[in-house]
This record gives C-alpha cells, sequence and structure tokens, in this order.
C-alpha cells in the first residue's frame, strides 16, 4: 500500500470546531485530519510528522505572517 507523508507543508487550514486541516500530496483532498490514517477522498495511507495543537497553537498561524 502506498505513503505518503504529511508534514506541516501540506497545513491547509483551521476549523474552529474540528480542528486543523491538511491537504492530501496525492490527490488534493484537503480535509485531512490529525487523527486520519487514511486519505478520505484516494485512500492513500498517511504518515503524519506534523507539529501537534499544542506546539502550533490554537490560532493555527504559522510563522511567515
Ligand atoms: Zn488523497
Amino acid at each position: 500500500m502506498k505513503t505518503v507523508k504529511i508534514t506541516d507543508d501540506q497545513f491547509d487550514g483551521l476549523d474552529e470546531i474540528y480542528g486543523f486541516f491538511y491537504q492530501c500530496p496525492d490527490c488534493g483532498c484537503d480535509k485531512l485530519m490529525s487523527n486520519h490514517k487514511f486519505c478520505l477522498q484516494c485512500g492513500v495511507k498517511l504518515a503524519w510528522e506534523v507539529m501537534d495543537d499544542f506546539e502550533r497553537g490554537r490560532d493555527g498561524k504559522r510563522s511567515e505572517n
């Protein structure tokens, strides 16, 4: 089974209720969350290498601002 790595480069946005969304590098689906083991859209296996919510802070802002 194919596996793709999800890093902070795939961070796609913050939902106040559901948390952080990431984009699938394989199909572009932007509704991935860090508790997902597989892409909702294409089914690829996800290997998470991202900051957790605590490290990022709840505003979802990144340092490039
Ligand atoms: Zn996908």
